[in-house]
């Protein structure tokens, strides 16, 4: 049993740590089961539970069983927190909270089957706005402070971050990215700085693979996005340049954020689209339904909503209206509009109705 009250950061001894070799490809033994908490190879005896999640005898050794254990973590977290990255959380009172995992589970909305490899799912989850953190019941003690230090990150930012500043600055879509992925590097940052590298170090390979194989989400853009202009710091020095003291914390235009259809809005990553010369991105998926010449399928379309707007609305047009087709430039001109377009989602339609009183001609 270990004593919570010397021990508060458990961290795995020196010898084990040298042992251990890290690299790039840490988590590609297909043969190994890797603990779903701290990421450890297992070798002898490993815990399941009953959702799927495969515990080490070292992690179980160190399960947080009751709110005492669970606020004395939060305490010692914080107060590191405070610390490494010079903050202060603005007196503000956190309500620490226990749950059960299927209580838990309900409140992240979050489902996971886990595998073999290693399955990483948060234990903590803060609501900042109610300034309550939820603690899994039963989690290990290193892998909660990791991702309690995330989740504090996530109030820390609810405290001093005004939202529509993050939105005007990096668009609405990459609001999660901002946040997030600050969290996420604050955490590795932090186990580097108190004596959990080699945990840091997996999880910074963990998000490198989910990078490199394109398992892509904004915690992992995020990460990358971080990591490269506040590069991870291993030695126990004063953190100089931390997004914590700077606002806004990433540079635009963001390189690794995301990029939107300005036809269908979906979120783009690397690949998948194609830039107009407008500037105007098109997702492969619109760019294979789009009309480009005045062929059966334009005629078809049009045809379809002549139709349907007369019959939904119950109008009648006095006469069909004469169809061009124009290009991009030209369109751009007749409709009066300039713009520029940004890697988010441009409202900007893509029919000009121009009126010519002589000739009575609708353009399409
Ligand atoms: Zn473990
Ligand atoms: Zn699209």
């Amino acid at each position: 049993m270990v004593n919570y009250q010397r021990n508060v950061l458990y961290f795995r001894n020196k010898e084990i740590m040298e042992q251990e070799k890290i690299n790039s490809d840490y988590f590609d033994n297909p043969d190994v089961h890797y603990c779903d908490f701290c990421a450890a190879k297992m070798t002898g005896d490993f815990e399941t539970l009953k959702d799927g999640r495969e515990m080490c005898t070292l992690c179980h050794s160190t399960k947080l069983d009751t709110l005492e254990q669970i606020e004395e973590v939060y305490d010692f977290t914080v107060s590191k927190m405070r610390e490494t990255f010079s903050i202060d959380f603005k007196d503000s009172r956190i309500r620490v909270q226990m749950v059960e995992t299927e209580i838990f589970n309900q409140i992240k909305e979050e489902c996971l089957v886990p595998t073999q490899g290693y399955d990483p799912m948060s234990v903590a989850l803060a609501v900042p706005n109610q300034r309550v953190l939820y603690i899994e019941k039963g989690s290990p003690k290193f892998v909660t402070i990791g991702y309690m230090v995330r989740e504090m990150t996530n109030i820390w930012q609810f405290l001093n971050w005004n939202p529509t500043e993050i939105i005007s600055k990096y668009c609405g879509n990459n609001f999660t990215l901002v946040c997030e992925g600050m969290a996420v590097w604050a955490e590795i940052q932090f186990m580097y700085l108190n004596k959990g590298s080699s945990y840091a170090q997996k999880r910074e390979i963990y998000y490198e693979k989910l990078y490199k194989e394109e398992k892509i989400n904004q915690y992992v853009l995020g990460f990358k996005e971080y990591k490269e202009l506040y590069p991870f710091k291993e030695e126990d020095t004063k953190l100089r340049k931390t997004p914590f003291q700077k606002f806004p914390p990433l540079k635009t235009p963001l390189k690794y954020g995301t990029i939107v259809c300005d036809f269908c809005q979906k979120i783009l990553y690397k690949k998948g689209f194609q830039v107009l010369r407008d500037g105007r991105h098109i997702c492969d998926t619109c760019d294979s339904t789009a009309l480009k010449k005045m062929d059966d399928r334009f005629y078809q379309l049009y045809d379809k909503v002549y139709k349907k707007m007369m019959l939904c609305f119950n109008i009648n047009f006095e006469k069909q209206p004469i169809l061009s087709m124009y290009n991009t430039r030209l369109i751009a001109r007749m409709a009066g509009k300039r713009f520029v377009p940004t890697p988010r989602f441009v409202n900007r339609a893509g029919a000009a109705a121009v009126r010519k009183k002589k000739r009575g001609n609708n353009v399409i």
